[in-house]
């Protein structure tokens, strides 16, 4: 046992909106960079939910983070030294996902991601299935749901308060759109 080497790890935090993958990523985050470890934190340039150059929780908790849009550009920011690279709602990231986090994962590093594992239709999202089949480590949240109080593993889109349906647009232009976490009771959606 003393001669300790770096094992590559894949660590996915997943579950709906609002039920603290973006907490559990900067729990996680916070040590890493307590104990002195060289960690860089990304974000989807898309999500602007809030400051660009930061990852946030819902409730105000928040690192700071480079923002890209291409999984790719990762590679330009890591370096050998790099130990820990966490990656917040890598759901929305474009390019060959899973090939990036894999090279980096065989070369040694610890990669957390944190993303959703379903999109708005209740259908697994984009590569994720892919990711949480090759982590070494799965940690699937849930919220709370809005309607009733139960553990809620969906996401629920509204469009003008009432649920979205299956083919609406995912970009709607003048609609007042939100999405609240729900149980799969309180989830509806009309195909
Ligand atoms: P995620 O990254 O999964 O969207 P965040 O980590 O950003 O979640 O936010 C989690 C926080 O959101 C919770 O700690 C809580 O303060 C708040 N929150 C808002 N709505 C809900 C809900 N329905 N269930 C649980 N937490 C909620
Ligand atoms: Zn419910």
């Amino acid at each position: 046992y003393s001669h300790y080497i770096d094992v590559g790890r894949l660590e996915m935090i997943c579950g709906p909106m609002f039920s603290g993958k973006s907490e559990e990523l900067i729990r996680r985050l916070k040590r890493t960079i307590l104990a002195g470890m060289p960690t860089i934190i990304f974000t989807p340039k898309i999500d602007n939910r809030y400051l660009e150059n930061h990852i946030c929780s819902h409730d105000g908790k928040q690192l700071e983070a480079v923002p890209i849009s291409h999984i790719e550009e990762v590679l330009e920011h890591v370096t050998d030294e790099t130990k820990v690279i966490g990656i917040d709602e890598v759901q929305f990231l474009d390019g060959e996902i899973v090939s990036v986090i894999m090279k980096l994962v065989n070369e040694g590093k610890r990669v957390i991601c944190a993303g959703l594992d379903k999109d708005f239709k209740a259908e697994s999202f984009g590569q994720m299935p892919e990711l949480l089949a090759l982590a070494d480590d799965v940690t699937k949240l849930t919220a709370i749901c809005m309607k009733c109080g139960r553990p809620a593993n969906f996401t629920q889109r509204l469009i003008g308060g009432q649920p979205a349906s299956y083919n609406d647009p995912l970009i709607l232009i003048g609609a007042s759109e939100s999405y609240e976490a729900r149980c799969r009771l309180c989830y509806k959606i009309d195909k």
